[in-house]
């Protein structure tokens, strides 16, 4: 083995939202490494759109939304109710604002805005109709040059050949905005190919890491302390088969390279865990290609379990709607995996096959099996295995809530979460899903279109995730703790390399890359001294 004799201040394994920490580092003026598994920068981070869920944070006030801290406190103590987690919450919450505010002062950066996304648990104490969410402004290719060919597609470049074209937004945004900025302090230096393998420990004290780096293992050495931000596990099988099967990390969403290797490097040395059987999981529709990709805002036809029934409100935030067929699948001895979302030509006139809208047209839906079709709805049943008398009473019942407009069954459309989907759909890359659904005298509910317009389709939904969300425990400096809550000295973690201070909830849009990012910053702080 080689030792690198070149030592820094700090280095940051992974860089999804381990590079804004790393810029805080490097901007400190302290000699900053990012190491990369892959040949690219951005991890799911890059993937996603970017949103963090910083309350109190001055794009909010600019918008005109106030300092709504101690609201948000309120809604996180009543959603994910654990006194373990508070203390993580106030340290979240105050980093997210500070944060933004250092972050801001960067040209690089420019002002985030605010977008608005309802939280999640509409009726808990402190939920916002207008949400907490910021985003990066888009970022012009020709700003990044040559870094563009350094940052992570979006999951519809790389599975479906899209061109996202001239103006990066969301995720690469975010990531092309944070390596100009890590790179141009002129104390910061990433290394691509480069995956970390195990920590070094001396004197009770993590001094470096050991990774591989284009096939030679090297040791390097950190004085002020490592940051491990190497993502989740959830593209590992046997991590996933150990803490949470059925989820296999086959219909994940994360990064290709998420596979536990911090979270191993940290036990190796010690660390305690938490949360290993959670995950922020979406439901997925299945592809023409085969796998999952991230379904929400369902606003026609329905979703069946095996019965060829209804089990949840389809349009429901989208980590609850995928809480809820995982549970349902374990506990109600009836098939909710996979499930299928069942409508007609009027809903796929209206709004296509959902996400992603870039995805082939429906021929080739058909062609590859992911969309089935029939003229009777009794040919679909028989197509997706569900009886179909159970099917035909679903959709009869569903067809009155469309009449009436209200879902007697699962409330579907009474949210502001719901509300959001009359209006818009995430991702709106094809001109198609730019309709608004508006309410008709006929269909007062805009998101209850009757089934009734053969041709009939149905397509696959299974549990698929962006990220697992536990890993390594921390306390409020993002110190990594050991059984006994004392913390292991120089080492850190964020993001889904750290159990999520959210617990078993996903309160709002923004908060896997929000604790990634406030995380990461307060490791920095901590380490700066
Ligand atoms: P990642 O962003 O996954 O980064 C981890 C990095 O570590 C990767 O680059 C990986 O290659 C690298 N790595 C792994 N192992 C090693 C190793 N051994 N050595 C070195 N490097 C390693 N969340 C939000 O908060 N807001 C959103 O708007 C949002 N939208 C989303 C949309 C989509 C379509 C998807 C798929 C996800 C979305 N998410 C969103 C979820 C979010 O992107 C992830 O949960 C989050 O990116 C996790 O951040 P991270 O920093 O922990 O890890």
């Amino acid at each position: 083995m080689s030792i690198n004799e070149d030592a820094y201040d700090v280095i940051v394994v992974g860089s999804g939202g381990g590079l804004v920490g790393a810029y805080v580092a490097a901007s400190r003026g302290l000699r900053t490494l990012v190491v990369e598994k892959t040949d690219r920068v951005g991890g799911t981070v890059a993937y996603s759109g970017a949103g963090l869920w910083f309350p109190g944070s001055a794009p909010l006030s600019r918008a005109g939304l106030g300092d709504d801290v101690e609201e948000a406190r309120a809604y996180l103590r009543s959603v994910v109710d654990d006194p373990a987690r508070e203390p993580l919450q106030d340290a979240y919450l105050t980093a997210g604002v500070r944060l933004i505010d250092e972050l801001e002062q960067n040209p690089w950066f420019r002002s985030f805005v605010h977008g608005p996304v309802p939280d999640y648990y509409a009726a808990s104490p402190g939920a916002s109709p207008t949400g907490h969410t910021v985003f990066p402004p888009p970022l012009e290719v020709t700003e990044l040059g040559e870094r563009r060919a350094l940052v992570r597609d979006c999951l519809p470049t790389e599975r479906f050949g899209f061109d996202e074209g001239p103006v990066l937004v969301g995720g690469r945004a975010l990531v092309g905005r944070a390596l100009s900025a890590f790179l141009e302090t002129g104390n910061g230096e990433l290394r691509l190919n480069t995956a970390l393998e195990s920590l070094v420990v001396e004197d009770g004290r993590v001094t470096g890491v050991e990774v591989v780096s284009d096939g030679e293992r090297v040791r390097i050495r950190a004085g002020r302390g490592v940051l491990l931000a190497a993502g989740g596990f959830e593209r590992d099988r046997e991590l996933r088969e150990k803490h949470q099967s059925p989820l296999t990390g086959e219909w994940s969403e994360g990064a290709p390279a998420n596979t536990g290797d911090a979270l191993r490097a940290g036990v190796a040395v010690g660390a305690d865990t938490d949360l290993l059987d959670e995950a922020w999981l979406v439901p997925g529709l299945v592809q023409p290609d085969g796998l999952p990709f991230f379904h929400t805002g369902t606003r026609g036809g329905i979703w069946v379990n095996g019965a060829g029934e209804r089990f949840v409100n389809e349009t429901r935030p989208y980590d609850q709607a995928g809480h809820e067929i995982v549970r349902l699948h374990a506990t109600t001895g009836v098939r909710h995996i996979p499930a299928h979302w069942v409508f007609d030509q009027r809903q796929l006139d209206r709004d296509g096959i959902g996400f992603p809208p870039v995805t082939p047209g429906p021929e080739q839906w058909l062609a590859s099996g992911a969309l089935k079709k029939a003229d009777t709805l009794e040919e679909l049943a028989r197509l997706i295995d569900v009886p179909f008398e159970g099917l035909k009473q679903t959709v009869e019942e569903f067809n009155g809530y469309a009449r009436t407009g209200v879902d007697e069954r699962f409330r579907r459309g009474e949210t502001p979460w719901d509300r959001m989907f009359h209006h818009i759909v995430p991702f709106p890359a094809d001109p198609r899903q730019h309709f608004p659904a508006k309410p008709s005298p006929e269909w007062p509910n805009p998101l209850l279109l009757p089934i009734d317009a053969p041709p009939f389709y149905a397509a696959t939904i299974v549990p698929s995730d962006i990220g697992t969300k536990g890993g390594l425990r921390i306390d409020t400096h993002a110190r990594v703790l050991r059984p006994d809550g004392r913390p292991i000295d120089g080492l850190y973690a964020t993001g889904n390399t750290a159990a999520a201070m959210s617990g078993r909830v996903y309160p709002g849009a923004g908060t896997p890359i929000g604790s990634s990012l406030a995380f990461g910053y307060l490791a920095v702080l901590d380490m700066a001294g």
